[in-house]
């Protein structure tokens, strides 16, 4: 449609989750009227993100070495290991002040129509971690719709012959949303109301 460097970034941002054709569009024309720093700024961001953040090797957390600052972390509990599926609910989980236990950022959902199956998330590597018999609880915190539901279940068959107790979030969260949706204080009741799903 247009020209160009234009078309290429609008092409680009609409490449992001969320953005549609508009929204792309208008980005694109906003950031063609900011002033040249903030622009900057903003590139400034995009490439020192993809050279300095990495992945947690244990937990798979975003870290800014091999482990994140909760792995690296002597004074959380070795015991318990909260599953996420992305490194936001981490944040909304530290929010609540509920849990000081290690987390596993599975990187996703179990998605048959988008294609996601167990293979594609981190699931081997949790596996890894529940091994040698440190971890007795496994708390699932998936978020509260059809996906995450359905990687919970996954998830406790799988761990819960292992004789680790496996627990899952309180209901009360929003149904059909993200974990990160919930306020503080719902997700850190649901955290203290979790209940055991085998083991
Ligand atoms: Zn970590």
């Amino acid at each position: 449609m247009y020209e160009g460097a234009v078309q290429d970034l609008i092409d680009e941002l609409g490449r992001l989750p969320g953005v549609g054709p508009k929204s792309a569009q208008r980005i694109a024309f906003h950031l063609l009227a900011a002033d040249a720093a903030d622009v900057r700024r903003l590139a400034d961001a995009l490439t020192e993100v993809k050279a300095r953040v990495q992945f947690c090797e244990t937990c798979g957390n975003v870290a800014e070495s091999e482990k994140c600052r909760i792995c690296a972390d002597p004074r959380r509990a070795d015991d318990v290991i909260c599953v996420v599926e992305e490194p936001k609910d981490v944040v909304a989980i530290e929010r609540t002040r509920e849990f000081r236990g290690r987390y596993h950022v599975l990187g996703g959902a179990i998605n048959p129509i988008e294609n996601v199956g167990p293979d594609d998330l981190r699931i081997s590597q949790l596996m890894t971690r529940l091994a040698d018999g440190t971890v007795t609880e496994v708390i699932l915190a998936t978020d509260p719709n059809i996906e995450g539901e359905a990687t919970a279940t996954y998830l406790s068959r799988l761990i819960a012959p292992m004789g680790v107790t496996v627990s899952r979030l309180a209901s009360g969260l929003p149904v059909g949303g993200d974990l990160e949706y919930a306020d503080e204080v719902t997700l850190g009741r649901a955290f203290e109301g979790r209940r055991v799903v085998g083991g």
